[in-house]
This record gives C-alpha cells, sequence and structure tokens, in this order.
C-alpha cells in the first residue's frame, strides 16, 4: 500500500539527496524523494492507473528543481516526509549545454517572472547586457520585466528617456528608487503572489529592494549571487526565498542568467527572441532571413526606417554572431 499524500508543498531548495520544501502550511520540512517515484511510473496513480497531466519521464524525474510544486506524504515508520509526487511544471529555467539535444538543466520550475534590474546610474546601464538578460529570459519563453532602479540619481525624465524604448517593444518598465521610496508600491504588487527570478548586474539595488519591500525575508540576493558568480561554472544550482507577503511569492536566487547562457539557443530561432523581430520576421523575403544582408529584409528595413531600434538591432547582430561561433 502507499500512503496517502498527505501536503503539497514547493521545493525551496536542496540538490538531491535531501530537499527543502515549504508546505501549505507555510512551514519548511526537509523530505527526501521517494525511490519508486525516482526510478519509475511517476507517470501511472497508485492504482495503476495512467495520469497524463502528471507523466514525468522516468528519466526526469531525478530532475526535480527548486521551484517543483510537490504532493508529500509522511514515510513509513516514522521516515520523515517523502516526496511523492512532483506536479506538472509550468515553466522552466533552463540551462542548456552546449550542442544541443539532451542534456539541459533545470535551474529552477514554475517561474512566473524575470525581473532583470538595472540601474540609471551607478553603476552605468549597459544595454547591451540588458539585452542579453531579456533573451535569455525569452528563450525560456519566461515574461521578462525591467526595473530601473536609482532613478533618484538622475530623473525619472532621464531615465524614462532612456529606457522608453523597452516600454514601445512591450515589456513592461518600472523607475524605483529604494532611496526615496519611488515606485516602491508598484513593485510590490509585481512580487506579490509570484516566483520571480531577479537578476542584474551587481550594485543596482537587488537585495536593497527586496528588503525594502519585504522587510524581514532577509534576502541577500546580490551577495548569494556573487559569491556563486567567482566560483566555476559547473555550481549551478538556485534556491528560493520565500517572500513575507500575505499573497506569498518567491524570489529565485540563482547564480545569475548570464551563467545560464545562451547555448544552444539556435541561431535561426534568435529572432524569436527579440519581440520586435518577432512580429516582422514573416515578413522577410526568405523564410530562413537571418536580417543580415538578405534582401528584401522586413527586419533591416525597419531599422533604417527607425520602427526597430538600431542599438536593440546591434545586439541581435552581436548574439547572432555568438552563437555562430559556438558551432
Ligand atoms: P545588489 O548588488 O544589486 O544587491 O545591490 P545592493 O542592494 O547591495 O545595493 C548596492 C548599493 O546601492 C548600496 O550601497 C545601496 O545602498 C545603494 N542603493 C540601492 N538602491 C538605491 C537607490 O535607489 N538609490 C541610490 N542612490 N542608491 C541605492
Ligand atoms: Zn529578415
Amino acid at each position: 500500500m502507499t500512503g496517502h499524500a498527505l501536503l503539497s508543498g514547493v521545493v525551496v531548495g536542496g540538490t538531491g539527496g535531501v530537499w527543502r520544501v515549504r508546505t501549505e502550511h507555510g512551514d519548511t520540512i526537509e523530505a527526501s524523494l521517494r525511490g519508486r517515484l525516482k526510478k519509475s511510473n511517476a507517470g501511472r496513480r497508485a492504482d495503476g492507473s495512467l495520469r497524463r497531466d502528471t507523466v514525468l519521464s522516468a528519466s526526469k524525474t531525478s530532475k526535480l528543481a527548486v521551484g517543483d510544486d510537490v504532493l508529500l506524504e509522511e514515510g513509513e515508520r516514522g521516515g520523515g516526509w517523502a516526496i511523492a509526487e512532483i506536479l506538472p511544471r509550468r515553466s522552466k529555467l533552463a540551462r542548456r549545454v552546449p550542442g544541443g539535444g539532451q542534456g539541459e538543466r533545470i535551474v529552477a520550475a514554475n517561474v512566473d517572472q524575470v525581473v532583470v534590474m538595472f540601474a540609471a546610474a551607478k553603476p552605468e546601464p549597459h544595454r547591451r547586457m540588458l539585452d542579453r538578460f531579456l533573451v535569455i529570459a525569452e528563450s525560456n519563453e519566461l515574461t521578462p520585466r525591467i526595473v530601473i532602479n536609482k532613478v533618484d540619481l538622475v530623473g525619472d525624465d532621464a531615465a524614462r528617456e532612456r529606457f522608453n524604448v523597452y516600454e514601445r517593444i512591450g515589456y513592461a518598465v518600472h523607475y524605483t528608487s529604494v532611496k526615496d521610496g519611488r515606485a516602491l508600491d508598484e513593485l510590490r504588487s509585481v512580487f506579490s503572489g509570484r516566483r520571480s527570478v531577479v537578476t542584474g548586474p551587481s550594485g543596482v539595488g537587488k537585495s536593497s529592494l527586496l528588503n525594502a519591500l519585504f522587510p524581514g525575508s532577509n534576502l541577500r540576493v546580490g551577495a548569494i549571487s556573487e559569491s556563486v558568480n567567482k566560483g566555476r561554472h559547473t555550481t549551478v544550482g538556485a534556491a528560493m526565498l520565500p517572500l513575507l507577503t500575505e499573497a506569498d511569492g518567491y524570489v529565485i536566487d540563482t547564480p545569475g542568467l548570464r551563467e545560464i547562457g545562451l547555448w544552444s539557443v539556435p541561431a535561426a530561432e534568435l529572432d524569436r527572441c527579440f519581440p520586435e523581430i518577432r512580429g516582422l520576421r514573416d515578413q522577410c523575403r526568405f523564410a530562413d532571413c537571418r536580417h543580415m544582408a538578405e534582401p528584401d529584409c522586413a527586419v533591416t528595413n525597419a531599422v533604417r526606417g527607425g520602427t526597430i531600434d538600431a542599438e536593440r538591432y546591434d545586439s541581435y547582430v552581436k548574439l547572432l554572431s555568438e552563437l555562430a561561433e559556438e558551432r
């Protein structure tokens, strides 16, 4: 007899072996992954019927990730909690290995949004880097959102002028200051009840912002990410930091999107990661147009006509050549 699933929860940490799970009651417990689930029949219910919506293939079930929603059951003879079932993932942030094919590593599951944070100044924002973060989110089919912090240093107008190109593309852009409190209420609702990956260069105010929004959550996003960034590329793990809000919500602390990288995004699909190019690519003369020197290219025409921002196009060209070099 299998035990009854007693509790639902979300995996907030751990890397194989013991996992930390925050239960529906708000406490965090340690749980192991059930052997049976790890090996096989994850797609079957205890009574043997097929559970198509819940199927994670046998090979994938060992890849339980931070952010996975799970069902827990009490182990036999007081053996502690066990993860009995992994619920279907609605999204994931994955690190793919070069060369494509299999071998992706799931950094976090069920990510609702990627919050890309830059400072209006100190440190000076680099748009090329911003575009890279956006593309990584897009390539994972995650919704990015942009936060421009430290607006107190340059003023609202200057910040908006500089970044409204992203608003025109359709991204949500928030102009904040932890120092003077500007737009913090707006941002609090952005984070509430969602699972967010927060990323951006160090020093832009990620930890300051989250701690100002959710006092007591004790988030050290920058500190953790930086210490991992200094290490080798092998340590790609994530942890979820629960936000102290009524609606709940999590910040997923990853080693940084740059480490996750763009590996194995096929060069031919890069244009889909730029919304303003995605919307035009079907109008190019050639179906496999790379939007470089091809004739009748709707994209380069739009760059010339000014409807596609030239700097954004430069980012596309730069990333395309990087992806081509990886081959
Ligand atoms: P993180 O590395 O992205 O987590 O950045 P921190 O939160 O550690 O902040 C870096 C520095 O920027 C700290 O000295 C903060 O006090 C400062 N800072 C954070 N937000 C603001 C802001 O809105 N305006 C100004 N002027 N400084 C800020
Ligand atoms: Zn084209």
